[in-house]
């Protein structure tokens, strides 16, 4: 088949082929030359203008057009549609970030199976997804979009995601290519700030930023999106070394490459490109195939050509990668493949999809702390407050760009049909999540999802507290309005907003007991919430069930064992916070540091940091308030002794067992995620004090118990040692290495191990 491509591409002109390279929005506009007689949609398509298009219209519309592409153009060539399919597409899923949290590949391969099933009845060829920066700064907003803090878990949840996806054969009409974004570093941006700077070591760029994107390639992710960001000096858009030599070359991607959206014309505003010729030139030549949005490609490309700059074989190269993108997509031999009313609508929104999004909201709840309040009985009076609890449209979270509003279940909907008549549900808003008007309106920018209760704070409470008061328990949903999370959402204070916080500082006072239902797209620093509430239940958005999800945990039909995919810090100021920290010259365990005697608490009750510039070596205030890797359920598991089955690896082959007994002492069955770190005390660099190198999600019954047990290899004590990004060698280092199995990244199990370099 390649010899077709080939064939086609000999028949080709230059500005057709630089056509395909070309992606429009759906008006038939880049922002370059919004306003000229770009707008001409079908007339661009039909001239081999244009390789790609935004999915955001109806299936009529694109059918029209792909009509247009294989029947009117001259070279025939069907078009690719695209969208961002992040979380779902007409069913919404939980935000990546909540589904990390339930450490279960094959659960996220299922959510993205149905999410591609339904996008690519909808027209849709190529998800912008899944996203992979790694992201250890709650403040960043995109963390929603991520698989969260760390490497490992974020490889896992990007593989999940891409087999999901792409099913291992493009060809059939109910997948969709998956891409790897936004490559890399982008979730290191500068103080969280979106867009900025990330100035990242090729060492912490290899350890760290890359595996997830390297795993997901490696599951054969078709496409690559490239960051806007910066790095140390070189847009990413502009970054040769990144993208040819260590994506090309070294790790043989041979993908689509794609900017983000005007990221080419963004090279004038970082100051590397004087103007947009030039910006064409920079992004071309590091190895960017689609221009999306920009119009640079197609405005200068042919003219960089004519004057000897670029040669025409790159261009036909990069033709080559749409072109055989085409063809995987099974786009030749049937364009619409993809463009069947009759599949949507048989596809979409099912119950079966809808009880997939059910199960995962609720696997995707993490229990943050529980002193019993919870699991709620189904008898009496239950007070549901706060802003959340009859949310509609923020219950889909950021980046949910084919929802609507009304599929999703509100938590008051999915607990008064979870107590039927054996519970009494009251409900009262209590208070706004935010209550200025300018806020609001950024929040509410992709459509309306609340509205600034007119009543005063003040009535709102009472009417809160005279609820609570015939109530024998309170059930508080608090936290951030979907679009506080998201692109360009950057927050420097992740405590609770608006009138939220003195709302439960009021309910507190009742003396009613007092669970939490927190959900944001981001962690929050809720150091009060867990000195005040009884129980915290981090419900993230969870999607077009979320509250029949959150019924089904907060009664107990469903036992909560969602872990953190991201610490909570518990200060904002703390950020960024991150569990595999590299060790100090002054740990704080070895300076001897009386942390627990040390005033810590001010007028407020806020806990005041007068020794945070020591390391994160031992429990104590300075570290993150609830852990990567925490969470508690309705069962309790007691950990036995962890064994090794040898203390000492020889070569490069050789492996070891570590097996840990887990118990089920409580009463009910439930799933622990047991978890697998490793520590390499002396290396030749500074190496993080515990790395997550592995996981097992198991399921006990009262009573059961298991024997976890974790192979160890070599190539888990590896590291790269890269002093340039385009250098990629895992660097093998003899030595003592500290093996820890527990349930978080806090609380470990520890044994010592030596490898030997000669077997
Ligand atoms: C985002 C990408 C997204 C693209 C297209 C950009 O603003 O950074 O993640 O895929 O828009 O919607």
């Amino acid at each position: 088949m390649s010899d077709f491509i080939d064939s086609l591409i000999s028949r080709m002109t230059l500005a057709e082929k630089v056509g395909q390279l070309n992606y429009l929005s759906s008006a038939g506009e880049d922002t370059t030359g919004a306003g000229d007689a770009a707008s001409d949609i079908e007339g661009r398509i039909r001239r081999g203008e244009v390789g790609s298009l935004p999915a955001g219209v109806d299936l009529a519309t694109l059918t029209r057009w792909q009509k247009v592409a294989v029947e009117e153009s001259a070279q025939k060539i069907p078009l690719i549609f695209t969208l961002d399919v992040i979380h779902g597409h007409r069913t919404i899923f939980p935000l990546p970030l909540a589904l990390a949290c339930t450490w279960e590949p094959s659960l996220i391969r299922r959510t993205a199976r149905v999410a591609a099933t339904e996008a690519a009845a909808a027209g849709i060829a190529v998800a912008w997804a899944p996203m992979l920066d790694v992201s250890r700064d709650a403040r960043w907003g995109r963390c929603a979009e991520s698989p969260g803090e760390d490497p490992v878990l974020g490889a896992t949840f990007g593989v999940a995601m891409v087999e999901g996806y792409q099913q291992d054969d493009l060809s059939r009409h109910d997948t969709v290519m998956a891409t790897a974004k936004h490559f890399a570093g982008y979730g290191f941006a500068e103080g969280g700030r979106d867009y900025n700077t990330a100035d990242i070591s090729p060492f912490r760029m290899h350890n760290v930023v890359l595996p997830p994107f390297k795993a997901a390639i490696d599951a054969g992710a078709g496409a690559v999106m490239v960051g806007f960001h910066d790095l140390a000096g070189i847009p990413c858009t502009a970054h040769r070394e990144l993208l040819r030599d260590l994506l090309r070359r070294r790790w043989g991607f041979d993908g689509l490459v794609v900017s983000d959206y005007t990221a080419i014309l963004e090279l004038i505003n970082h100051g590397v490109a004087a103007d947009l010729k030039e910006a064409a030139y920079l992004a071309f030549t590091a190895g960017i195939d689609i221009d999306m949005m920009s119009g640079a490609f197609s405005r200068h490309l042919p003219e960089l050509v004519a004057e000897g700059r670029i040669r025409e074989t790159d261009i036909d190269a990069g033709c080559r990668r749409v072109l055989s993108a085409k063809q995987q997509l099974g786009l030749f031999e049937n364009p619409y493949g993809r463009m069947d009313e009759q599949r949507r609508q048989a596809v979409t929104l099912t119950p079966g999809n809808r009880r997939l999004a059910r199960e995962a909201a609720a696997k995707s709840c993490v229990l943050l702390k529980n002193n019993g309040a919870l699991p709620l009985a189904r008898k009496g009076v239950i007070a549901l407050v706060g802003p959340l609890a009859d949310s509609r449209a923020n219950m889909q979270g950021t980046w949910a760009v084919a929802a609507q509003p009304q599929d999703s279940v509100t938590v008051l909907e999915g607990m008064r049909s979870a107590a039927g008549e054996r519970a009494r549900i009251l409900y009262a808003k209590g208070a706004n999540i935010t209550d200025n008007t300018n806020i609001a309106a950024r929040l509410n920018v992709f459509g309306e999802t609340f509205a600034i209760d007119p009543r005063s704070p003040d009535t709102m409470i009472e009417e809160a507290v005279a609820l609570a008061a015939q109530a024998d328990i309170v059930v508080a949903c608090v936290g951030e309005a979907k679009e506080h999370s998201g692109e360009s959402s950057t927050r420097t204070e992740l405590e609770l907003s608006g009138g939220q916080r003195r709302l439960l500082r009021v309910l507190r006072q009742t003396d009613k007991p007092l669970v939490l239902v927190t959900m944001s797209g981001r962690p929050l620093a809720l150091e009060w919430e867990d000195r005040h509430a009884d129980a915290i239940l981090h419900a993230w958005f969870g999607g077009s069930e979320a509250g029949n999800a959150i019924a089904d945990v907060l009664f107990g039909d469903v036992n909560p064992s969602g872990k953190l995919s991201m610490s909570f810090p518990r200060t904002s100021g703390q950020c960024p916070i991150h569990y595999a920290e590299a060790p100090t010259g002054r740990p704080i365990d070895k300076i001897g540091i009386d942390v627990a005697g040390d005033e810590q608490v001010d007028a407020e009750g806020r806990h005041v940091f007068r020794k945070f510039t020591t390391a994160c070596r031992v429990e104590g205030p300075h570290n993150a308030l609830y852990p990567f890797g925490h969470g508690t359920g309705y069962s309790a598991f007691e950990y036995g002794p962890l064994s090794l089955s040898k203390i000492m690896l020889r070569g490069e082959s050789d492996r070891l067992g570590a097996t840990i007994a887990v118990r089920n002492v409580g009463k009910v069955a439930g799933e622990e995620i047991v978890q697998l770190y490793i520590g390499d005390p002396v290396a030749s660099r500074s190496r993080p004090v515990r790395e997550l190198k592995g996981f097992q999600k198991i399921l006990l019954e009262p009573g059961e118990e298991r024997q976890v047990v974790f192979q160890i290899t070599v190539s888990d004590l590896r590291f790269f040692r890269s002093e340039r990004i385009a250098e990629a060698d895992h660097i093998w280092e003899p030595g003592t290495f500290r093996i820890e199995v527990g349930p978080s990244s806090r609380i470990l199990t520890t044994a010592l191990i030596e490898w030997q370099a000669d077997s």
